[in-house]
């Protein structure tokens, strides 16, 4: 098991070991990580963009500061947090100063630090729309991790508020930025697997016990606003087209009090403008639904397997009369997380708009509203394309 398939349940009190990915695999040349983003001119000799951290938790601390720390265009410069000892040793740990360091109580005093440029968002979702709307009014640029909120009019209040101070919003889509769902991407548009039939996409986990993803006003809902929003976004990105149509099928199985308030299995499907049909599912209850994006085609197959966690994600696949792919970038953790933090900082110092900004939280967010909604009726919903 890769080290970061082993962090990523490890942060979710998963003990569970999942087969390794075995087989001799096509080394693909190493990708930069400042490849996705806009161009390094403006940072070569230049200054590196000033992130504050908000909420030390298992994300923060176990990601994006590494991620940070190998960077070339990011750096460290505040954090804001409820324990001041955690936040003093991890000032220690990444040459913060102490000053720098603030509470929730009084996060408005990051406005007069002219060191940050954005915060980072790492909080409970129910946590982001508050903490984004608070970081623009006092003029600073936004990234927020996903998903960006848990209603259509927090999304909408969070790019009001960053669009009237004029400061940028960019939610955490690591796996745009990251190269093997690229070349997927890239292999689709080119046609390798013919005529885009069906999709298949899974993503889950089996969760602990007290974790605030069981809490609706924290979460927003269970594993499908969680991990499924990465197989939402796949089958977006993939098709490169807006679902007009989704049902979806909600379960808990397991009585043991940690699905009270949130879903505990979730499948659903989408309908295409073009006809193409996905199927999709999440989980908070099994370590074994899978962590992989298939799009077959009328003359092939292309799949990401896995597709979504921090590291050794793999590319392979099949047409008629084409050669067989199986590609695996060399894309060690915590790459992910310096590329898109760096992407961003590329935005923020050449004043371009973000591909993962707040429409596109928003857009996620509204399909995920109508696949609650059609969970709780019983039906089929309607998608605005
Ligand atoms: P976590 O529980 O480990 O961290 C949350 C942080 O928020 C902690 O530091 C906690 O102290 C702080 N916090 C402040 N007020 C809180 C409150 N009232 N209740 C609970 N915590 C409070 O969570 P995490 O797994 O790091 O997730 C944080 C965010 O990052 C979530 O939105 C999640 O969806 C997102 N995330 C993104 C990825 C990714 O790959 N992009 C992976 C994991 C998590």
């Amino acid at each position: 098991m890769s080290s970061s398939r082993r962090t990523f349940l490890t942060h979710f009190g998963i003990t569970t070991a999942l087969a390794t990915v075995g087989g001799s695999l096509l080394r693909a040349p190493a990708v930069s990580a400042f490849e996705a983003g806009p161009s390094q001119a403006s940072t070569e000799g230049g200054r590196k963009v000033g992130y504050c951290i908000v909420g030390l938790g298992r994300i923060s601390m176990g990601e994006f500061m590494p991620g940070i720390q190998i960077s070339k265009r990011s750096k460290i410069v505040a954090l804001v947090s409820g324990h001041r000892p955690k936040a003093e040793q991890m000032a220690d740990k990444y040459g913060v100063s102490h000053q720098s360091i603030y509470d929730y109580e009084h996060y408005e005093e990051i406005g007069h630090n002219p060191k940050i440029d954005a915060v980072y968002i790492a909080l409970p979702n129910g946590m982001h729309a508050e903490y984004t709307l608070r970081a623009a009014k006092v003029g600073k640029h936004v990234f927020c991790e996903k998903p960006m909120a848990n209603s259509v009019a927090e999304c909408e209040q969070m790019i009001a508020a960053c669009r009237k101070a004029d400061r940028k919003l960019m939610i955490g889509y690591r796996c745009r930025y990251e190269p093997t769902n690229l070349k997927a991407v890239e292999l689709i548009r080119q046609g390798y697997a013919g005529t885009l039939q069906q999709l298949n996409c899974s993503f889950g986990f089996n969760i602990a016990q007290h974790e605030w993803r069981l809490n609706k006003k924290m979460a927003g809902g269970g594993p499908l606003v969680d991990v499924g929003i990465y197989c939402i976004q796949a089958c977006r990105y993939l098709t490169g087209e807006e679902p007009v149509e989704t049902q979806g099928v909600s379960s808990v199985v397991t009585h043991d009090g940690r699905f009270n308030e949130v879903e505990e299995n979730l499948v659903w499907n989408f309908r295409f403008p073009s006809g193409v049909l996905a199927a999709c599912s999440t989980s908070y209850g099994t370590n074994f639904v899978g962590d992989y994006a298939r799009a077959m085609g009328s003359k092939g197959m292309v799949e990401v397997n896995p597709a979504f966690v921090y590291e050794g994600l793999r590319l392979t696949g099949k047409a008629q009369g084409g050669k067989p792919l199986d590609i695996q970038y060399h894309d060690p953790s915590p790459l992910q997380f310096t590329r898109e933090a760096d992407y961003f900082a590329g935005c923020i110092l050449e004043n371009k708009e973000p591909m993962t900004g707040g429409e596109e939280g928003l857009r996620d967010e509204k399909i995920i509203t109508a696949i609650y909604q059609s969970c709780a009726e019983g039906r089929p919903v309607k998608l605005n394309a």
